[in-house]
């Protein structure tokens, strides 16, 4: 089974992501850290694709290596904003004739300098192309706390159920509070949306980092976060320890109350999600 649809009919699905390789160097450590990983047989693992198609030759390397080197099933992720209909349909085409199944289609941000050059604003777009030219199965993001950019967040989960409909499945942004997965879920529930919406886990390894991202994101860094990181602030062994005993902690909570999977981001290191795997005990939760 190679089609994320089909694993997620058969059961949660427990998944990695990698972040996509900027340099030689980064791409051995994603190497080295699928290969790591392979042996928890995780269901599927995905890429990420830099800002404006920053990293295409890294994602696609990445995506090529594990594909015909690892055991697993490997989605990248691709963005559409701020690029033409050319390149990304070259992506589009490349991805199909190496035999990839998986595709989690974003917009992506455009590029920093403002110019909004390219073909593409919204993930809508890219699900509509990939589907003329490939039979993936297609996923796409979807933000708990309401992307930063929508203007209210009745608009946000109208939207979103609307793409989720066009999809076979979503992968959230990462939260501190499971709280705000449910409640994703249930306005998603009462807008008639049922394609499965899978909740991310973000191992903090770097703390200004983490609160870069979250702030990003729009997401809430909460006061009893930064509490517990801030005792440990000048051990990075310390920071890491919080860092999945807080993940691990989320994932037990959403856990109980039968998510359709968990995501755990990687950072390209196997360590910390491999522990965090083990203590939630995925290798006990498999059904297939
Ligand atoms: P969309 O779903 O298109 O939505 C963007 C905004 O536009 C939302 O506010 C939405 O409500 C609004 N909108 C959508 N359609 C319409 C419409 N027709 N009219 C008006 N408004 C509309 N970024 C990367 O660069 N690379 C990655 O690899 C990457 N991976 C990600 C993985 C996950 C799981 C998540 C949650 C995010 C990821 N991102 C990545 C970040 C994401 O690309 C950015 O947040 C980007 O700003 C929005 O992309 P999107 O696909 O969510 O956009």
């Amino acid at each position: 089974m190679t089609k994320i649809a089909d694993l997620l009919a058969a059961g949660p699905t427990f998944s990695v992501e990698f972040p996509a390789p900027k340099s030689p160097g980064m791409l051995r450590q994603l190497e080295k850290a699928a290969r790591e990983l392979e042996a928890r047989r995780p269901d599927f693992c995905s890429v990420t694709y830099g800002a404006g198609g920053s990293t295409k030759d890294g994602t696609l390397e990445a995506v090529e290596y594990i594909h015909r080197e690892t055991e697993l099933v490997v989605m990248p992720h691709l963005t559409c904003a701020g690029q033409t209909r050319e390149d990304v349909l070259g992506l589009v085409q490349r991805y199909r004739d190496e035999g990839i199944e998986n595709l989690l289609a974003l917009a992506g941000d455009p590029p920093l300098d403002g110019q909004q050059v390219g073909d593409f604003r919204f993930a809508v777009e890219l699900i509509d192309l990939a589907r003329e030219h490939a039979d993936f199965t297609i996923g796409v993001s979807a933000f708990p706390e309401v992307h930063p950019n929508s203007p209210s967040r009745d608009e946000d989960r109208r939207r979103l159920a609307d793409k989720l409909s066009k999809a076979e499945f979503g992968i959230t942004q990462f939260f501190w509070t499971a709280d705000h997965y449910f409640r994703l879920r249930d306005e998603l529930d009462a807008l008639g949306c049922t394609t499965p919406v899978i909740p991310s886990l973000f191992p903090v390894g770097n703390i200004e980092v983490a609160k870069r991202i979250t702030g990003m994101n729009g997401a809430e860094w909460p006061q009893w976060l930064d509490d517990r990181l801030a005792a440990v602030a000048d051990d990075p062994e310390g920071i890491r320890r919080v860092g999945i005993d807080v993940a691990t902690e989320i994932g037990a909570r959403l856990l109980e109350e039968d998510p359709p999977g968990l995501h755990l981001y990687t950072l390209n290191r196997s360590e910390s999600a491999g522990e965090i795997w083990d203590n939630l005990g995925l290798d006990d939760r498999r059904t297939k």
